[in-house]
């Protein structure tokens, strides 16, 4: 299997990067924030649990997390699929662990994790931008747009380290076209084979 880890700050394009990933490479695309958001629209018992930390920016705790997570892609794997594209997980260093678990029991592990950067007030644009026409709460308010931010500095970015000691984590710049940025990722991801 081929796993990896689309990996950067809220609004760094890891969604739009992971659609074409997915397509090219024949990977399942896993996004937490879309299976939270759909959750939330089909007002399951899951989505009424969530909504809360969606709405304020905050993040969904771990063991919720990673029990779904778990559940998706064991629910959605095929067999014609080469591996997983994870876009917004692992988002904290117990969600990462719990990953290498999760693809050690199925004889794999995670190959590389791409970081897209891109500075802070490029993210502000971009999310409150997408606010605009997402009809995404936590984009369209400022305050929520700056608390994810924070967020991802203090609960997220520090799980650079733990792949960077595996010699996992590549960092890409996340500014130029989309078809620039996603050139740099192939790049990187023929490298593996
Ligand atoms: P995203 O679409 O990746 O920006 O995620 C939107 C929101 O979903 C985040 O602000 C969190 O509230 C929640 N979320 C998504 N992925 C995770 C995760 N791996 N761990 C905890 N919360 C998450």
């Amino acid at each position: 299997m081929l796993n990896i880890i689309l990996f950067g700050p809220p609004g760094s394009g890891k969604g739009t990067q992971a659609q074409l990933l997915r397509e090219h490479f024949k990977l399942l695309h896993i996004s937490t924030g879309d299976i939270f958001r759909s959750e939330i629209k089909n007002e399951t018992v899951i989505g009424k649990e969530v909504k809360q930390y969606l709405d304020a920016g905050k993040l969904v705790p771990d063991e919720l997390t990673i029990r779904m997570l778990g559940n998706y892609a064991d629910s959605n794997l095929k067999t014609e699929m080469q591996g997983i594209i994870f876009d917004g997980f692992p988002r904290t260093v117990p969600q990462a662990e719990a990953l290498d678990d999760f693809l050690a029991n199925k004889n794999s592990s995670i190959n590389v994790v791409l970081s897209l950067e891109v500075n802070d007030e490029e993210l502000v644009k971009r999310l409150i931008n997408r606010g605009l026409t997402s009809g995404r709460s936590d984009d369209s308010n400022e305050e929520v747009v700056r608390n994810r931010l924070k967020v991802y500095y203090n609960q997220t970015a520090p799980l650079a380290d733990f792949y960077l000691a595996q010699k996992k984590f590549v960092s890409i710049r996340g500014v130029g076209t989309i078809d620039e940025i996603f050139a740099h990722l192939c790049d990187e991801m023929n490298k593996l084979s």
